[in-house]
């Protein structure tokens, strides 16, 4: 072709990027075997499986296929690695750190390629984003592994760590999960999804060169079914991570319930893109063409419904159809195309059969002029119009290059389009009104929200899910705390059910027995029956010759006291056993009615964090009005000491003056991410949370987890101490006198697993807290995963409730929010 008649089509010819080195490298290590210790070993099994360059359909490379023998191995080299890694100086895991990000870039044309061949995914993008932002996590968690000891005071590594990536940015992921771990102090077993190992083995070639510590790295390839669900419920991991489909997340949940692991799941998306009328409309278009053909829409956060205001849908169609004509899809290595392969052709398959859905369903599909490769996985851009907000199109994860688009009138319909999904990982919000724009984002329930852009990422700034976009956050400081815990919980043994009901207090921090209220001295026994007399005598009754007027405590429903549905009531006892009292035996339908009143009180979120302050500071007020009756109370349900008690009301008004303290101090961070903007961090309300209260210090369990839960925005349906439930029903009339509005905290007494397992099944509860025993723990997490809702559980471990350091901070904080990461880029 002559110059003339290029310049006469405009034509692209062919600009491809060598495969040689790509494709000797492969050769002259396969098959490969799995990465243990730092050595490459064979599979247990000696079975391989078939690596295939999803752009030609012909094999690429063979590798191990591990078993569950090989994952006990792995985790073998892990936890004695763990042993010295665990306590190696910050700065030295720094040290390796760097030279880790050095060495991605030493190979980072070698990683492209390969990540290319084995994914399918465009050169432009592994070499220009996948591979440089690998290279900036290991910078970036570098400088957290140096810092841990001041930034990050009194935690301590969680232990060997399981984790699960897949297959739509291989290497990236990898970083993502290794590099926060790494820097605090973990060691890994990571199993790289089958389609794309690739880069993974490359990576472990680089642990060798930086001469990592054997063991602290472990690399296992293989299939889901062996070596994956080997890993999730292997006993001596103590984290699982992954990412991936929420369908497999929702089966981890269920694996690791009860088990005591961590677990971070980054699951599935459908992410809206909106666009009002006074956006810059071809600025849009190359929006779109990110949001959904990046990655041939295989991204979990991928723009994938369109939302547009109605008076500019014809215009932006047409000119997204338009652009859709000039998109160039082919060979992932070559380096002017625009979409590459799909990754499998089972993948390619399932994107068929949801956009034949899609016609079905009425809505109206168009796809551009030309026609794609017929070698190898390719599915053309295609995009939906007359989209009904109901149908699959529109609400299931399609996951390939598939637009949906539909239109709305006002902000308020937009928002309730965008979150109109079970999902909640990502939106963009297009629009030249800056005040808008900032409106928009904090209505949307979503982990990422882009202003006037979409699609990026940086290690600075979090990422992570709402709703069934699972929970946890990767990138940032908030990225940290997935890999750690505090460190007092690590050293804590005791076990709730144990020492509940036996008589035996938990050992404190300092080593002494302390003052758990279940448990009791011989000196606290007879204080104890001074408080039982001083309640039979005259709690309500001034005339020892009157029967004293009943006071039997209500459930609290939407700042009411209202009868329990079921008619019934249980008795309190005190320690001897004899009844002082009853309060109603809550059900299934009085949880509902709580959560439906939790739910209308959303509004409490939405005002000034000053507001929920001076109400905190109000109620601490009017308890401390009533200190000697509540301590009196607390005397009579246990058997704590009248000094204890008094300690324990002190304590949970000066909780109250500490959350009061952070309502308005918790605050969110910016971000610099390497671009022209900021990121704002804002931790918001989780939402509806449910609580089940430790059975000990029945005032302060109860206060420990409402006032952070209410200090952050949240409402919360609770279940008080089972055992000792008076102590909460009587902060019935603290709660009416101090402003608290009504729905904001909800109390329903009863039988905890019972309640608790209504509410962990709840679809309109975001968070369930459950601090009680093992099994309960087990079934509450189990129960949760209908909703992928997040718990906070104490795995049967017995908190010190009067140390400031377990009952009381920034984990309580934490566990009350989750962080929202707006981009604001700017300039013209
Ligand atoms: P999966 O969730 O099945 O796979 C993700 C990773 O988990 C892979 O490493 C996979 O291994 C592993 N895995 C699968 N099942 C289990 C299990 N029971 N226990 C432990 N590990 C397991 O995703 P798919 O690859 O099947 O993709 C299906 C859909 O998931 C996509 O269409 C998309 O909707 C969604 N998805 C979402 C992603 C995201 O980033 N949020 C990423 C990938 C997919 P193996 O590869 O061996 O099967």
């Amino acid at each position: 072709m002559s110059i003339l008649n290029i310049f006469d089509t405009m034509e692209y010819g062919p600009a491809p990027e060598a495969a040689n080195a790509g494709l000797a490298w492969i050769a002259e290590r396969q098959p490969f075997g799995l990465f243990i210790n730092n050595t490459w070993v064979k599979p247990a099994g000696k079975q391989y499986i078939e690596s295939v360059n999803p752009a030609t359909g012909k094999p690429l490379a063979r590798v191990a296929a591990a078993t569950s023998e090989d994952v006990d191995r792995a985790v073998k080299a892990a936890r004695t690695a763990f042993e010295s890694w665990g306590k190696t100086p910050g700065h030295v895991r720094a040290r390796y750190m760097y030279a880790i990000a050095r060495h991605i870039q030493k190979h980072a044309r070698l990683l492209a390629v390969l990540e290319s061949l084995d994914n399918g995914k465009t050169i432009r993008e592994t070499r220009d984003i996948d591979i440089p932002l690998v290279a900036r996590h290991f910078y970036y968690y570098a400088g957290w592994a140096q810092l841990m000891e001041q930034e990050m005071p009194g935690f301590a590594p969680v232990g060997v760590v399981g984790q699960i990536i897949p297959w739509n940015f291989p290497l990236l992921m990898l970083a993502w999960k290794i590099a926060p771990a790494l820097a605090m102090g973990n060691t890994v077993v990571l199993k790289p999804a089958r389609y794309t190992s690739l880069t993974a083995l490359k990576f472990a070639e680089i642990m060798q060169e930086v001469r990592l510590p054997p063991g602290v790295i472990n690399i296992l390839t293989g299939e889901a079914s062996q070596v994956g669900e080997a890993l999730v419920r292997h006993p001596d991991v103590n984290k699982i991570a992954f990412t991936g489909s929420t369908d497999v997340g929702r089966s981890i949940r269920r694996a690791t319930a009860g088990s005591g692991k961590k677990l971070s799941l980054e699951l599935g998306g459908k992410s809206p893109f909106i666009v009002f009328d006074d956006a810059d409309l071809d600025s849009v278009v190359e929006g779109v063409v990110d949001a959904i053909w990046f990655n041939q829409g295989q991204v979990c956060c991928a723009g994938s419904r369109l939302l547009m205001q109605e008076n500019i849908a014809n215009r932006l169609i047409a000119k997204l159809r338009a652009r859709m004509e000039h998109l160039r899809i082919g060979d992932s290595l070559d380096k002017a195309v625009d979409i590459g392969a799909i990754v499998s052709p089972g993948q390619l398959k399932e994107i068929q059969r949801l956009v034949e859905a899609g016609v079905e369903e009425g809505a109206e599909m168009w796809q551009p002029s030309w026609t794609c490769p017929t070698e190898g996985n390719f599915f053309p851009p295609t995009l939906f119009t007359n989209v009904s907000p109901a149908t699959t199109i529109a609400q299931v994860e399609i996951f390939g290059p598939v637009l949906v688009a539909m239109t709305f009138r006002t902000p308020e319909e937009a928002v309730a389009l965008a979150n109109n999904t079970r999902y909640g990982l990502a939106a963009s919000v297009w629009s030249d009104n800056i005040n808008l724009a900032l409106d928009i984002a904090p209505r949307i329930k979503a982990g990422s929200v882009w202003i006037n852009s979409t699609n990026l990422f940086d290690a600075s700034s979090g990422f992570g899910g709402y709703r069934e976009s699972g929970f946890g956050r990767e990138g940032g400081k908030e990225g940290l705390y997935e890999y750690v815990r505090p460190a007092w919980e690590v050293k804590a043994t005791v076990d709730l059910h144990i020492a509940v009901g036996s008589g035996k207090g938990a050992a404190s921090s300092n080593g002494s027995i302390k003052g758990v209220n279940m448990a009791a001295h011989d000196e606290e026994v007879e204080d104890g029956h001074e408080g039982d007399k001083r309640e039979n005598g005259g709690m309500n009754a001034y005339h020892p010759a009157l029967p004293g007027i009943d006071r039997t405590p209500k459930l609290f429903i939407g700042g009411k006291q209202a009868r329990s549905d079921s008619g019934y009531s249980r008795d309190v006892l005190d320690r001897q056993g004899h009844v002082i009292g009853q309060v109603g035996e809550g059900n299934r339908k009085d949880i509902r009615n709580a959560v439906e009143a939790a739910h209308a009180a959303s509004g409490w979120a939405n005002g000034a964090a000053h507001t929920r302050a001076q109400i905190l500071y109000y109620i601490a007020e009017n308890l401390s009005a009533r200190e000697d009756e509540f301590a009196r109370r607390i005397v009579q349900q246990t058997s704590a000491s009248r000094a204890d008690a008094a300690n324990e009301v002190q304590t949970a008004i000066s909780r109250l003056f500490s959350y009061a303290a952070w309502a308005d101090k918790y605050e969110g961070v910016v971000h610099r991410p390497p671009m022209r903007g900021a990121v704002l961090a804002l931790p918001e309300a989780t939402g509806v949370i449910g609580m089940a209260c430790p059975d000990e210090y029945p005032l302060l369990g109860f206060i420990s987890l409402v006032a952070p839960a209410i200090a952050m925005g949240d409402t919360v349906v609770v279940i008080p101490s089972m055992q000792a439930p008076l102590s909460a029903t009587d902060c019935y009339q603290v709660l009416e006198t101090s402003d608290v509005p009504s729905g904001v905290v909800n109390i329903v007494t009863g039988d905890r697993d019972t309640l608790s397992q209504v509410l962990a099944e709840h679809d309109d509860v975001d968070s369930m807290w459950y601090f009680g025993p093992l099994e309960g723990c087990q079934r509450v997490e189990l129960a949760s995963a209908g909703n992928m809702k997040r718990t906070w559980v104490s795995y049967g471990h017995r908190r010190d409730w009067l140390d400031t350091l377990q009952g009381e901070g920034q984990e309580f904080l934490r566990e009350s929010t989750q962080v929202k990461n707006i981009w604001i880029p700017y300039g013209e």
